[in-house]
């Protein structure tokens, strides 16, 4: 599978907006868009109007990036999305909220897509008691999202029990355990991604 190894900076500064790629550095005053909030390159300061398409792309590109997929799994994605009863955009964003990777990201069990991705491969994680190390794992309601046993001891997640962790509503956790549970599917309004899924639609429905 293809991956992205350029600067992960380089793409929020591409996009005009943090994508949260790098953990605490997002938050701190390090963080790239902080002191060169403006496109990457020769001329990443000049100013142009940018054309329909150019939005469209740019807001593909910019959710693609936020949750770390490479554009055939987004467009798989996509179709998948497509083929759903209801409002094609908010079926992907769905389908992305309910990723492994992301559910574990939003436990707060990593400090970043790239690190829940990471964690998730390298088999830290149950699922209903079943190992899963699929990044693209679909989680639905009732599923409980478990740091295996063995792993529970490693200075990672040692260091999340000592943390407090705010959770978005579709979603409970215990820290304490280690643990969290996927209560429903998000509904539009539970998901703060700042993305205008529409874009995505018409980009592809062209
Ligand atoms: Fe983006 Fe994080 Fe880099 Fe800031 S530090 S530019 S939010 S990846």
């Amino acid at each position: 599978m293809a991956r992205y190894t350029d600067a992960n900076c380089r793409l929020c500064r591409r996009e005009g907006q943090k994508l949260f790629l790098k953990g605490d550095r997002c938050y701190s005053t390090k963080c790239a868009m902080e002191r060169r909030g403006y496109a990457p390159g020769q001329h990443g300061q000049g100013r142009s109007k940018a054309s329909d398409y150019a939005l469209q792309l740019r807001e593909k590109q910019k959710t693609k990036r936020f949750y770390g997929l490479q554009e055939t799994q987004f467009r798989n994605l996509f179709d998948k999305a497509d083929r759903k009863q209801g409002i094609t955009g908010e079926n992907l964003l769905i389908l992305l909220e309910t990723r492994l990777d992301n559910v574990v990201f939003r436990l707060g069990f990593a400090s970043s897509r790239k690190e829940a991705r990471q964690l998730v491969t390298h088999g830290h994680f149950t699922v209903n008691g079943k190992k899963v190390n699929i990044p693209s794992y679909t989680v639905k309601p009732g599923d409980v999202i478990k740091v295996k046993e063995k792993s529970t001891n490693s200075p990672k997640f040692k260091e999340v029990k000592e943390m407090t962790i705010t959770v978005p509503e579709w979603v409970s956790v215990d820290v304490e355990k280690l643990e969290g549970k996927v209560l429903s599917v998000p509904t539009r309004e539970q998901i703060d991604t700042p993305v205008a899924e529409h874009l995505i639609v018409e980009l592809y429905s062209k």
